[in-house]
């Protein structure tokens, strides 16, 4: 396929050029330094299925060094930016000029959407709207039948659950936090151009990922550090919410799986199968670092410490994925109990990484009790 391209850094005109040897098509991914971004371009990189132009921010959650061994690999550019500013969007359509959209980048932290929600709704939906309006524009000018947006959400935008119960691609959506609302809302931008527009798109809301990589205010990596630094380790509440765990290899393998073969217009529910309550997911931690890095002073459990409650705080998530299991045949490879044992053993081999990347932009510190920042 011969495409133009050009680097976004480049001041020439469009260069033709086909696209790199053995990959399937391009990709612009917003949001690639981020946890789950960053797994998505490593492995449509690895896999060669697609030359990836990477358009992040860099915000205290990004970092570079979470794509360190790819920074020279063929297939793959980097811009540092932001996807609410049209100008760069624009002119990255018109020199990478895409096959697909893959939209990750967000604030998606919760508790520092409670202590200051204006970057929420300024990223995640003036930032999408962005997206999808210079999207439009690129597929007008160059109408290109397989072109496809894939934004992908969370499952927070539906709110919480009574037991017994799962969300499904019907659910109606209820967000609890600035977080889960700007989410929300941005959902509703993606799915009004589909409907007003005949936009191109498919949407995905996803449970809790967790795996390499993630940024330490997260309740997985958080419980890590905490272990590592013999610091208490905060539990919420009473620590009986429940959330359902997705490794975050098997997310990014589920999003190229709807991008290829979603049906345009539907929604995806993407979950782990696996709901366990935040106390049970931090006694599991205890136990793989007591076997594995014994403390002299006893169990990793002496140091959990219950606190405050998050105001708002969702009970329970759970999800239903019967729709990407029959109508795509992708479900969940790796069980929790595997994959949260193999991540705590990533952590404890990438110590160092993992402090310069969060080098002094997070000390551990508690976010969203609503009282820091305005
Ligand atoms: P993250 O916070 O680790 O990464 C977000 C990335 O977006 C960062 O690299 C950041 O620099 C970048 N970014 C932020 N604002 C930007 C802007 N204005 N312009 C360009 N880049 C910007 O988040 P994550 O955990 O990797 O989540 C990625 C996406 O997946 C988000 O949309 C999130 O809502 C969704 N999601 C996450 C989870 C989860 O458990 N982490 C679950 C379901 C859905």
């Amino acid at each position: 396929m011969i495409l133009h391209h050009r680097s976004p850094h480049c001041k020439q005109d469009c260069v033709e050029t086909s696209l790199s040897d053995g990959f399937q098509m391009k990709v612009f991914v917003t949001g690639g330094c981020g946890f789950i971004g960053s797994a998505l371009v490593r492995f449509l990189l690895d896999g060669r299925l697609a030359e990836v132009l990477n358009l992040d921010r860099l915000t205290y959650a990004g970092s570079p060094l979470r794509l360190v061994d790819y920074e020279n690999r063929s297939g793959y550019v980097f811009q540092q930016g932001d996807i609410a500013d049209r100008s760069l969007v624009r002119n990255i359509f018109e020199t990478f000029q895409p096959d697909a959209v893959i939209h990750l980048a967000a604030e998606s932290h919760v508790d520092r959407s409670i202590d200051a929600p204006s970057d929420f709704i300024q990223t995640n939906i003036v930032g999408t709207f962005v997206l999808l309006e210079e999207s439009r524009r690129h597929l007008k000018l160059r109408p290109n039948p397989n072109f496809r947006f894939l934004h992908v959400s969370t499952d927070e935008v539906f709110g919480s659950l009574p037991p017994g119960e799962r969300f499904d691609v019907d659910s109606d959506y209820d967000p609890s936090s600035p977080y889960s609302a700007s989410k929300a809302a941005a959902d509703h931008l993606v799915r009004a151009w589909c409907r007003t527009y005949g936009f191109p798109a498919v949407i995905t809301n996803c449970s809790n990922n967790y795996g390499p990589f993630q940024f330490p205010e997260k309740l997985i990596p958080l419980t890590i550090a905490k272990c590592q630094s013999r610091q208490p380790i905060p539990v919420y509440g009473d620590g009986k919410q429940v959330r359902d765990w997705l490794h975050v290899e098997d997310h990014v393998e589920a999003l190229w799986t709807v991008l290829r073969r979603g049906k345009l217009t539907d929604t995806y529910l993407i979950g782990g199968e696996s709901p366990l309550e935040n106390i049970e997911v931090v006694h599991r931690i205890c136990r793989i670092m007591d076997e594995l890095v014994p403390c002299e002073e006893g169990s990793y459990r002496r140091l959990i410490t219950f606190v405050e409650d998050r105001p708002g705080h969702d009970r329970r998530y759970a999800m239903c994925i019967d729709r990407i299991k029959e109508d795509l045949g992708w479900s969940p490879k790796r069980p929790f109990a595997s994959g949260l044992r193999s991540t705590v053993q990533w952590y404890l081999e990438h110590q160092e990484l993992m402090q310069v990347i969060v080098a002094d932009r997070y000390r551990g510190e508690r976010l969203g009790t609503g009282s820091t920042k305005h």
